[in-house]
């Protein structure tokens, strides 16, 4: 009995070494050019890659699904490359080294960078960043500790620079960066007025994340509710969804208002065909100031975030919701979420 134990155990351990590790991967198929549809990507599944100097190969844990990933797919001249047809769809992720040739990482360190929407991937370790999971979990270096708490963070103090008693309105307020941004505001002392979708969303801006007054667009007319929420007017918008609502933003912006051009989603649909405000001549007539940004332009300062991001989720202060699905195959199911509104904060993939 013993003999056949041991049989088995050491066949299958053989087989396990001379068989290719395999990983599932979404792969683009083609650019969607404005068809509304989720399923631009196929899952394949590829032997891992081999380890070249410099490389380390990473178990990917958790991948981060984001709107921005829109652009990604677009085929027009943008801050990053287009994902090419055939190529495994990019994302943010963070995973564990199981192997490394390189003098700076070693097995058992947890990173983040571009993984890929993948369950592992062979990556100079160049491009990823070290996290410390001793003090957070590693999902959150995706989410109010990674590129999305960077955004708001940059986007609301650098570009918003909210004043004490200032009025700032966020829209997709109750989102992974919206809530954040907003919070953050509160903080500097401004008024604080979210936009988010549906009844239950608003009930997040005001009860949980303690906003000072919140607008449901999906069931209030915009511009008639940004008078009733902001009679002060506008000094800063922090616009994540641009259309309508950064038009009725406009009408109500302040003398050297700020409008922080993080993202437009309402747009997203065809990059090709995004339409710009209609109550452009407001910029002119009220001095106001729009700026765009991408985290690109603050790489050298991601610690400054970091740092005052990771004070609010030690000491309690910084609310963040994440919103989990499980397993890769989800990848394409998720992204469409984003542009229904059915996610309720920071979407993630638990991958393992
Ligand atoms: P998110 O807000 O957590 O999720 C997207 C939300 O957008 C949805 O839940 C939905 O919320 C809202 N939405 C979808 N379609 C809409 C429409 N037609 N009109 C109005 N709202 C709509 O996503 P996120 O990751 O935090 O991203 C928010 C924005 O920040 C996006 O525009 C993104 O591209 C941008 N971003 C920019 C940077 C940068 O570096 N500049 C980095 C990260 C993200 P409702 O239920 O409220 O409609």
């Amino acid at each position: 009995m013993l003999w056949l134990g041991l049989f088995y155990f050491i066949r299958v351990n053989f087989i396990q070494a001379i068989t290719p590790m395999k990983t599932a991967q979404y792969r683009l198929i083609d650019y969607p050019e404005g068809r509304r549809v989720a399923d631009f990507w196929q899952l394949s599944h590829d032997p891992v890659q081999q380890l070249a100097s410099g490389q380390v190969k990473l178990r990917v844990d958790w991948i981060s699904v984001d709107p921005g990933m829109s652009g990604w797919i677009t085929n027009k001249r943008s801050y990053m490359p287009p994902v090419k047809p055939g190529e495994v769809m990019r994302a943010f992720g963070v995973g564990e080294v199981i192997e490394s040739s390189c003098d700076t990482l070693t097995e058992g360190d947890v990173v983040t960078g571009f993984t890929g929407v993948t369950t592992h991937a062979v990556l100079p370790a160049r491009h990823l960043r070290i996290v410390d999971t001793t003090v957070a979990p590693a999902q959150l270096y995706l989410s109010a500790l990674g590129m999305t708490g960077y955004t708001a963070y940059f986007g609301m103090t650098d570009i918003g620079r909210p004043q004490p008693g200032e009025t700032v309105v966020v829209s997709s307020a109750a989102g992974a960066v919206g809530s954040i941004a907003a919070q953050l505001a509160r903080q500097h002392g401004a008024r604080v007025v979210g936009i988010a979708g549906g009844p239950q969303k608003k009930a997040f801006l005001l009860d949980e994340l303690q906003l000072d007054a919140a607008i449901d667009y999906r069931n209030e007319e915009i511009a008639a509710a940004l008078k009733k929420t902001a009679p002060a007017g506008i000094d800063v918008y922090f616009d994540n969804v641009g259309g309508e609502i950064l038009d009725a933003a406009l009408m109500q912006m302040n003398r050297h208002g700020r409008i922080v051009v993080c993202g437009g989603i309402s747009q997203y649909s065809d990059w090709e065909q995004a339409r710009g405000p209609a109550n452009y001549m407001q910029i002119v007539t009220h001095s106001l100031t729009m700026q765009g940004f991408t985290m690109r332009d603050y790489m050298d300062r991601i610690s400054e975030a970091l740092t005052a991001l990771f004070n609010g989720y030690q000491d309690g202060s910084l609310k963040f919701r994440q919103h989990v699905l499980e397993g890769i195959e989800r990848f394409p199911e998720a992204y469409d979420m984003l542009f229904n509104g059915r996610n309720q904060g920071k979407l993630l993939i638990k991958i393992t």
